[in-house]
């Protein structure tokens, strides 16, 4: 027969599973020796049988009754004893602490006989009795029966009216509290259409039922679905003697943190109020006394207590969190776990405990979370929210501050113009608008959610921002938009945190991160106990892993960046962008318009010294590093004007009986390069066959620059990338038509490089399923996982934004795809294309360059596969080589698809 009850002397802090988090600890401090009250578990299991089965499991109740017996005789009282009887609390306790399920029951076992033993227990202490009594019919009336709280809040208040004034509840004689009780039973009797039960063991069977039914209550579902939560766990279900700290001033409750949660602390940390029971703490209805003060108040308790922290501590060996309770100078703990704390603490925490030699540096690398690291980068809101004109959904975290516009091109035109810091505000935005969204310093839509293509783009790119602010209505014609009464215009000032959703009007002062001040060199903010954790975990995190890091930069700049923050390269130098800018544009177009092969080279000789130009500064930004550069990959008509536009211009042209003839020779090209889905259409390598000047061009560019920074002294380390391959064909000819044109580069300038490589991106299913052929022209492998995932899935990463949210909630795909690589997918046809690329080709380099390259998740997975490296944006870099060194340690599991 399944056992469904432990005795807390039979479980331990490794059945959480079984026992729920709550008993599981519970179970492991009795063992400990540590002063808990007696108590019992009912377990997971009897819970999801009793919700499947709509009722007890067979053998439950004895189980219970006997475990019941044992306590009674353990505390030398009976439940519901009228001379002496024993109090129990009955509490909910899941494998992961979760508000939202059924709150405790407190007193269980008084009714009108037992409230007289408890007075006799605590020196005919008539009032305290009944007052425990009037608070166990109003909790078990409410938590279990689902009597509406207010009926008794009411009666309550009724009572203390009549006592005067500004009476409180303490104000209320024994005499008052009985009749308060009558009370509160006869408001029990109206709601529930049946007398309270004053059968002690039906009021545990009941109070048990609604623990487990509450489960399934709308408020636990609600949360389990916000936090990726099991429905399939269960709670358990905690009986304890109750201790009572509301006997008097020399009792009282309280919590206490091992170390300060917020700042990271070595510092006892918590709250604690005379003379209270439970929930009073956290009702608010007393304000709490800092924990130091316990000290003052009962010096012996105090001492007691930070014995049993540093105990738990150093067993825990981690920070944890304890309820406890005095009862006339007697201390108990009612609970402890591994306590939450802020992104900030735990560094500093995982830190100290380093020093201490409570954890080893392994241990210590893995008690800081890689996804919480960017925030710790970011610039903060000074003041607390006082004075939001609206709030939103902390979509993207970090503070912002700048002039409001309305549109993308705005954003980018005042950005550019004059270096205005702008905040983009739209309802929503769309793949159109991301020239504008990376020129902003912060984006603020009305409309969509957490996954929304604003939420998803800003995170992406590490700019701060609020979405679905609702309050804000956007008037585009008035170039405003009013929130909450107040109206703001074009060109105003606002700040806007993302860590809060907050949104304000005017300039707040913001807070410069300390690690931003310190890996600029900033000496006080280095000499902070946050730069000196992160300055050493993440020296163990370097020496731990295997993985390189390397950065997506396209220009010096970014390369410079980079490699401050640790890229050891660069994974994807992507070369679009020079082709933007006015001169160069018009080269581009003139290259696209070409008749001749005449006019086509006139328009490479343009573009040639432009490129190489960038390519120097890229080369010498990164000396000695590798530097792969992907060769054009978007579609020609990207770099023409818009389809519509230029048709609707030409018409109006002639309308006017202008001459439009050059126009109309731009349209006709316009339309002849149009396409009906881009995305799959003339790009990547299909673009360098059709016009093989073009990736000729390019290559006579890198190389020459390369040539350039050798003979300068320098060390380039050249790869090049041909993208969007699905044969092998078409990169061993694009290979075989580029080749020579280094080589002849080459010997003409008479030099040579320590490193030059030829190699591919696998961003088709197809070149994953082929990887094995393709790899005998190839010298690397570089997973392009954003192409990957869109013709993996289908899904366009440009509008997933649509639907992606109801995809995560219904469970239809386990994350975004977009931000956390999809393993039984992707991962696969990763992992087929590395084994069987390394298979055909042992001397085959792999990475990854997609958004991937800089989730902690993912990078997890990059290093059980066996890569060489991930690239990511310049900002993620230290993100990287965080969640590189975890996975080393054993961090992430190393599942291979
Ligand atoms: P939560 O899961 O919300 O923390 P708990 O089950 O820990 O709920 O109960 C809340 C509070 O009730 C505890 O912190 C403690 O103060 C009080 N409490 C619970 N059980 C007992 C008990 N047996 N004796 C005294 N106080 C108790
Ligand atoms: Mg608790
Ligand atoms: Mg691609």
């Amino acid at each position: 027969m399944t056992k469904y009850v432990y005795d807390f002397s039979e479980g331990n802090k490794d059945m959480k599973d079984l026992l729920g988090g709550k008993g599981a600890n519970l179970a492991e401090m009795t063992n400990m020796g540590l002063p808990v009250p007696h108590g019992f578990t009912i377990t997971t299991e009897a819970c999801l049988t009793y919700l499947a089965e709509g009722g007890h499991p067979a053998g439950l109740m004895a189980e219970v009754d006997e475990h019941l017996a044992a306590l009674e005789s353990s505390m030398h009282k009976k439940l519901g004893d009228a001379g002496d009887p024993l109090l129990v609390s009955v509490r909910s306790g899941a494998k992961f602490s979760m508000p939202g399920m059924m709150d405790t029951v407190l007193n269980l076992g008084l009714n009108d006989d037992s409230v007289a033993g408890l007075a006799a227990q605590t020196g005919d202490d008539l009032r305290f009795a009944r007052d425990a009594y009037r608070r166990f019919i109003q909790m078990f009336g409410k938590i279990v029966m689902d009597v509406p709280a207010d009926a008794f809040e009411h009666a309550l208040d009724e009572a203390k009216a009549a006592k005067g004034p500004d009476a409180q509840d303490t104000d209320l004689s024994a005499d008052d509290l009985s009749a308060l009780t009558e009370r509160f039973l006869a408001i029990y009797r109206e709601h529930t259409g049946s007398d309270f039960p004053t059968d002690p063991k039906e009021q545990l069977r009941l109070s048990i039922e609604a623990v487990f039914k509450s489960w399934n209550g709308k408020r636990a579902r609600d949360y389990r679905r916000q936090n990726k939560i099991s429905d399939d766990l269960g709670t358990a279900v905690n009986v304890v003697a109750m201790v009572f700290g509301n006997r008097g001033e020399d009792s009282g409750t309280g919590v206490a943190f091992t170390r300060d949660p917020s700042t990271g602390e070595h510092v006892p940390y918590g709250d604690y109020l005379a003379n209270a029971q439970g929930e009073d703490v956290v009702a608010g209805i007393r304000n709490t006394l800092p924990l130091a003060k316990l000290e003052e108040i009962d010096a012996a308790s105090y001492k007691g207590l930070r014995e049993v922290m540093d105990t738990l501590e150093n067993h825990y060996r981690d920070m944890c969190d304890i309820e406890f309770t005095i009862e006339k100078g007697r201390l108990w703990i009612l609970q402890t776990r591994v306590g939450k704390r802020t992104a900030f603490g735990e560094w500093v925490m995982a830190n100290d405990m380093l020093t201490e030699g409570l954890i080893d540096e392994d241990t210590a690398l893995l008690r800081v979370d890689a996804n919480r690291l960017e925030e710790l980068f970011k610039r903060r809101v000074e003041a607390d929210g006082a004075g939001a004109i609206a709030t939103g959904l902390n979509a993207s975290p970090g503070a912002a501050t700048g002039a409001v516009v309305f549109s993308a091109d705005e954003a980018e035109r005042w950005a550019k113009d004059d270096g205005t810091k702008v905040i983009l505000v739209r309802r929503e935005t769309t793949p159109d608008d991301y020239h504008g969204m990376i020129a902003s310093q912060g984006i603020l839509t009305s409309a969509g959610g957490t996954n929304s293509h604003a939420a998803v783009v800003a995170r992406g790119e590490g700019i701060p921002a609020v979405c679905g602010a609702d309050a804000i209505k956007i008037d585009l014609e008035a170039r405003a938009f009013s929130a909450n009464g107040t109206t703001v215009r074009e060109g105003d000032t606002i700040t806007i945190d993302g860590f809060t959703g907050n949104v304000f009007v005017g300039e707040l002062p913001l807070t410069d991160s300390v690690l931003e001040k310190a890996r600029q060199g900033d000496a006080t903010a280095q000499s902070q106990p946050i730069w000196q954790a992160y300055d050493r975990l993440m020296r163990v995190a370097d020496e731990r892993r295997r993985l390189r890091v390397r950065a997506n930069a396209d220009t010096p700049e970014q390369s410079t960046n980079a490699r401050e923050r640790g890229a050891e390269g660069i994974g994807l130098c992507r070369t679009e962008h020079m082709f933007l800018g006015p001169e160069r544009v018009a080269a581009v177009q003139q290259m696209i318009f070409a008749e001749s092969d005449d006019e086509e080279k006139a328009a490479f000789d343009v573009l040639l010294p432009l490129q190489k130009g960038d390519f120097v500064g890229i080369f010498q930004a990164m000396d000695g590093l590798p530097v792969t550069v992907r060769l054009l990959d978007p579609p020609l008509h990207e770099f023409l004007p818009d389809l519509t536009e230029l048709s609707v211009e030409v018409a109006l042209g002639r309308e006017r009986g202008e001459d439009v003839t050059e126009q109309e020779k731009v349209l006709g090209k316009v339309r002849q390069l149009h396409e009906m889905n881009p995305m799959l259409g003339l790009r990547g390598v299909r673009l360098g066959i059709l016009k093989p000047g073009l990736y000729a061009m390019q290559v006579r560019a890198i190389i020459e620059a390369a040539c350039q920074v050798r003979k300068g002294g320098g060390d380039p380390k050249v790869e090049i990338m041909i993208p969007l391959v699905a044969t092998r064909p078409e990169l061993q000819q694009t290979r075989d038509e580029l080749e020579p044109v280094a080589q002849e580069i080459l010997q003409r300038e008479g030099v040579a490089f320590s490193h030059l490589e030829w190699g591919t991106m696998v961003e088709l299913p197809r070149a994953a399923v082929t990887a094995g052929e393709i790899a005998e022209s190839a010298d690397f492998f570089s997973f392009g996982t954003n192409d990957l995932t869109q013709t993996a899935f289908g899904f366009s990463r440009d509008d997933i934004g649509k639907f992606v949210a109801m995809y995560e909630e219904r469970k239809l795909v386990p994350a975004n795809p977009f931000v956390t690589i999809d393993l039984p997918g992707v991962g696969r046809l990763m992992k087929i294309a590395s084994d069987e690329g390394r298979a055909a080709n042992p001397s085959l380099h792999l990475g990854i360059c997609g958004e991937h390259g800089g989730d902690p998740a993912s990078v997890g997975f990059c290093h059980g596969l066996g890569l060489d490296y991930v690239s990511c944006s310049p900002f993620r870099v230290e993100t990287a080589r965080l969640a590189a060194g975890q996975a080393a340690v054993g961090g992430f599991s190393s599942a291979t698809a």
